[in-house]
């Protein structure tokens, strides 16, 4: 998959109307629909300000929530508009629907310098359809087209893709540093590369397991995905996460990392519990898990095990956590990892979702080089998917 895509900073955009996909998908309060966190308008202000300040017109658009092709009242992308327009110093016109009157009216008078958003784009059922005739009504507002929503790049959605196919279309600034941060560590990784994965599940991670046997250098797993692995060693897991129909592939696994001389790290030891509750008692156990307990967290051999294993990397990747880190008492071992990766030097890359909010609730965030604001599709960046909303746009 090719990376290297044209940005704004290629594009002249001077005089011209700029479609652009953001990611306003911000969390509300269900009552009272107020915004919870302003993080992603905040995170979008760059290449809002920079097409501004180019003398662009900017048609902005996102979808919020899952209205499911429904106008749903609650989820309207009315709030995000007022406070992009406190954030920005400058009124936002807001469209009272997506490709409608109000909306082609709207964008037909926008002057040079002025912002306007459209209504949420999934109220039309198209939008996640990429159905043409919505692509193409998108489109036709607007002269060019600039991404910088990466979470739905993995996503052939109208908004995303589909337009692409009526206009000229470049990344914006984040959507740029996502694809040079990441595109770089899996194309040419400063070595030695270390995949650090954590999380639930083997089935989630296969792809990326898959992809990463062929590039990384070590490969260090934990969480409750650790324990099929440990299963497929022959070890006793008690009443541990275990995918029972994966015990094959687990094995698979190990071999061809042995294979071809990629390390592949599991736990030694564990934190174990009774029940799976917060309050659980945790029980250190090495080798083997006796059958009343479950794996809840790495214990302290494995950490130092895996700290040893990134001190010294070029480029260390990490998705997923270590252990069952929203309960306090399971929450070391990938506070741990967190740590020993904002120590290493490295070129540090965590995926999106919950690995991502783990580095940030632990305090570790502003000493990593990059946390990916899209959960699914820095997975399935790593899975070395092509995606569909960064395929379409133009090659540098
Ligand atoms: P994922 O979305 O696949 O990255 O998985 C994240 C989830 O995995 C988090 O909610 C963790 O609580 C959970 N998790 C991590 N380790 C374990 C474990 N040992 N047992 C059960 N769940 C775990």
């Amino acid at each position: 998959m090719n990376y290297n895509k044209k940005t704004v900073y290629d594009a002249d955009v001077k005089g011209k109307k700029v479609l652009l996909r953001c990611d306003f998908n911000v969390p509300q309060n269900k009552e009272t629909g107020e915004i919870t966190s302003d993080k992603r308008i905040v995170a979008a202000i760059p290449t809002i300000k920079y097409l501004l300040e180019q003398g662009a017109a900017v048609i902005a658009c996102s979808h919020l929530g899952k209205p499911k092709g429904e106008w749903k009242t609650k989820l309207t992308l009315a709030p995000v508009a007022k406070r992009l327009s406190q954030l920005l110093g400058q009124d936002v016109i807001f469209a009272a629907d997506i490709i409608g009157e109000d909306a082609q009216a709207k964008a037909a008078a926008l002057q040079p310098g002025q912002i306007m958003l459209l209504e949420n784009l999934r109220f039309d059922i198209r939008e996640e359809k990429n159905g043409a005739d919505f692509a193409k009504a998108l489109a036709d507002m607007a002269d060019i087209f600039v991404s910088d929503a990466f979470g739905t790049v993995h996503r052939a959605h109208a908004s995303t893709a589909g337009v692409a196919a009526y206009l000229p279309a470049y990344s914006g600034l984040l959507v740029d540093k996502e694809l040079s941060i990441m595109g770089k560590a899996l194309d040419d990784p400063k070595r030695p590369f270390v995949a650090v994965l954590g999380g639930a599940k083997v089935s989630d991670k296969i792809n990326v397991i898959n992809n990463l046997l062929e590039k990384a250098d070590t490969i260090i797993i934990g969480g409750g995905m650790a324990y099929t692995f440990k299963k497929a060693q022959g070890y006793e897991i008690g009443n541990s996460l275990l995918e029972a129909d994966r015990i094959d592939y687990a094995k698979d696994m190990i071999a061809k990392a042995e294979a071809k001389g990629v390390k592949f790290l599991l736990p030694v030891d564990n934190f174990c519990a009774s029940e799976f509750s917060a309050d659980a008692e945790p029980v250190l156990c090495e080798g083997d898990i006796p059958a009343e307990l479950m794996g809840m967290d790495i214990g302290p051999k494995t950490v130092e095990l895996f700290a040893n294993a990134v001190k010294g990397a070029g480029t260390i990747v990490w998705n997923g956590p270590m252990g069952v880190f929203e309960f306090d008492r399971f929450a070391a071992g990938t506070k741990a990892m967190a740590q020993a990766l904002a120590e290493s030097g490295a070129i540090t890359i965590v995926g999106g979702g919950d690995s991502a909010a783990a580095v940030e609730k632990l305090g570790y965030a502003d000493k990593i080089t990059h946390i990916s604001t899209g959960g699914g599709a820095s997975l399935e960046f790593l899975e070395g998917k092509e995606l569909p909303g960064v395929a379409c746009l133009l090659d540098k």
